[in-house]
This record gives structure tokens, sequence and C-alpha cells, in this order.
């Protein structure tokens, strides 16, 4: 169960008072204050808190006195020149805090960005939940023969019902351990610190991350990409909602630049001059290697 209901009374409790301010609110933002989005089988994503809106960025480009121009449309042009144009400070200009609950895997994988503020719940003052990550059956895949980093088929029958079985059993082992560890019955008990190192890296933890729009949009750019592990893809699509949410015009040019688009080497625009002129171009005359051509035709032939 991602949220007890001890959380969800707090939660509400949260979001039962309001304040007034002069600062710029954004309706579709105040709405996800504190909630918990859902994800995997145990975690969740809240935002915490949020400073700016699609205006802020506009304001800072344009190092405006008030709010900006009041015409939705010139905001919305603006906005994209700007990400068009890798103009990429107006956007930093915008900062949300999360309280994120992810799988220490998946945990590893997400702190690598490291241009966020991050304070992870300690393990070493409290002892963790008895809380892992098993995956659904529709996840339970095998090794991609063509990529090395990715999943095939879904496993089936026996085969699948034994994986989970181990995974649990694991999971439960391992817990057991770590609590008859900490356990001070008629023994001093091991340190929490120390206790923990036998829990395996499907256990959950919980960390406030603060990042602002501009590296906000190069983490979802990769972790929302169709390449990413889907265990933190499925993090970086919830968050992709809510910053649809938050700042729909920067949003919808972040989807049609980044997310939509796609960056071709000079060598990859070469080819698509001389196809489109109606020149023949196969992997030999392309000068690519086989990898590389395979990714190009994937992009043209869509
Ligand atoms: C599909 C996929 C597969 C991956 N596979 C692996 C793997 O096999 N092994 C592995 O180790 N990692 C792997 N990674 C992680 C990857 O290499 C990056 O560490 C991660 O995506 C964070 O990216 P970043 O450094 O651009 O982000 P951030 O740390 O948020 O940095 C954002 C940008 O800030 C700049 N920056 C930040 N810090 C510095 C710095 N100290 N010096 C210079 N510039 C800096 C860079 O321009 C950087 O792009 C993988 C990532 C993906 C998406």
């Amino acid at each position: 169960m991602p949220i007890t209901p001890d959380q969800q009374a707090e939660i509400d409790a949260q979001r039962g008072e309001s304040r007034q301010t002069l600062r710029a609110t954004v309706p579709g933002m105040e709405a996800h204050l504190y909630k918990a989005h859902e994800v995997l089988d145990h975690g969740f994503v809240r935002v915490i808190d949020y400073m700016g809106d699609d205006s802020a960025i506009v304001q800072a480009a344009r190092v405006s006195y008030g709010r900006g121009t009041k015409a939705v449309q010139n905001d919305a042009g603006l906005i994209r020149y700007l990400m068009r144009h890798w103009h990429s400070t107006p956007f930093e200009m915008c900062e949300i805090k999360l309280h994120v609950k992810l799988p220490v895997f998946v945990a590893r994988q997400w702190i690598r960005h490291r241009t966020a503020n991050v304070n992870e719940y300690s393990a070493r003052y409290s002892i963790l939940d008895r809380e892992f990550y098993i995956p659904a059956p529709d996840q339970l895949a095998a090794q991609s023969k063509q990529n090395n980093q990715g999943r095939g088929a879904v496993l089936e029958g026996e085969e699948a019902e034994r994986v989970l079985r181990l995974l649990r059993e694991d999971s439960t082992r391992a817990y057991d351990h770590y609590e008859e560890m900490l356990s001070q019955d008629g023994q001093q008990g091991l340190a929490r610190e120390l206790a923990r190192m036998n829990l395996p890296a499907n256990v959950y933890t919980q960390w406030y991350w603060k990042v602002d729009l501009h590296n906000l949009f190069h983490f979802l750019r990769l972790r929302a990409d169709a390449h990413a592990q889907y265990e933190i893809r499925v993090y970086a699509e919830a968050l992709c909602e809510v910053v649809a949410d938050w700042v729909p015009l920067a949003y919808a040019a972040f989807e049609d630049y980044r997310m939509g688009g796609v960056q071709l080497s000079a060598r990859g625009l070469d080819c698509l001059r001389r196809m489109l002129r109606g020149e023949e171009v196969n992997q030999d005359s392309s000068g690519m290697s086989a990898g590389e051509w395979r990714e190009f035709k994937a992009i043209i032939d869509g």
C-alpha cells in the first residue's frame, strides 16, 4: 500500500488549509499539491511545492517588471522560440519540489541526475518498511536478444511463477533477518546503519527531490523515453502529467521539440536531403554504421 490511512489523513489536513499569496499560482498545480500519484506497487510521487508558471519563463526571458504580455499566443511563441534555440535559463526560473517513494534500484538510476537537490529517508535513523517491489506479471520479461540493456518476451507459466516466488521469498527472508538483527529481545541488536546492508535492491526508499524546470525536462527527456527502464519510466510519465498541468505552454514546446523531435547527425541530414532529391540511399552509400543506419531508418520511416 503506497499510503497508509494516517498518512492520507495528514495529506487531507494539509489540503484543508489554504493561504493567500501575491505569488503566481497555477490551478492545475494546486489540484496536485500534496496528493500521492501511485506508481508501481508501493511507490508514489507527490508535489510538495512549486515556484513559477509559464509567465515566469516569459517574464525572465524579457527581464520585465510585470507578468509579461497578456497575449497567450505571444507567450507560447516566445516559449517555443526559447525551447527551439536552447535558450534554457528562463526555464530554470520555475522550480518543483517532490516527495518520491521508489525502489532502491530505481533510485540509483534517478540519483544520477545531479542537477537537483535531494534529501533521502535515513535508514541509519529509521527502520525501513517491509515493502518490496515485485513486478506485475506483464513486466516479468526475459533478457532482450537485440538490446543488451533491455527486455524481451514476457515470461509465462511455470517459469513466471517460479521467478515471482523467488523474488517474494528472498525479499521476505532478507527482511525477516533485518528485523531479527535489529531486535532488542535479550540481545543488544545491531545498529540500523548496519542491519540494513542485507536488504535487497527492490526495497523502497523515499526522498524529497527539488529541481528546476530546465533540468526536469532533461530528466523527463531521458527517463520518459521508450528506451528508459520501465520502472523509472512510469515515474517520469506520472511527472509528465503533472508538468503539463503546471506549465502547459512550456510542456507543449517540450513535447514538440524534445520528446517528439529528433536529432540528426550531419551525415543523417545529408542522406535525408539526397533522398528528398530522389536519390537511392542505402547503408553502404550512407557512410553510417549498421546501428546508425537502423536508427536513422527508424526515424524517417516512423
Ligand atoms: C537509457 C539510459 C541508459 C544509461 N546507462 C548507463 C550505464 O550503463 N551506466 C551508467 O553509469 N550510466 C548510465 N546512464 C546514466 C547516464 O549516463 C547519466 O548519468 C544520466 O542520464 C544523467 O544524465 P546527466 O548527467 O545529463 O544529468 P544531470 O546530472 O542532471 O546533468 C545535467 C547536465 O548538466 C551538466 N553536468 C552536470 N554535472 C556535470 C559535471 N560534473 N561535469 C560536467 N557537466 C555536468 C551536463 O551537461 C549534464 O548533461 C544511462 C542513462 C539512460 C537514460
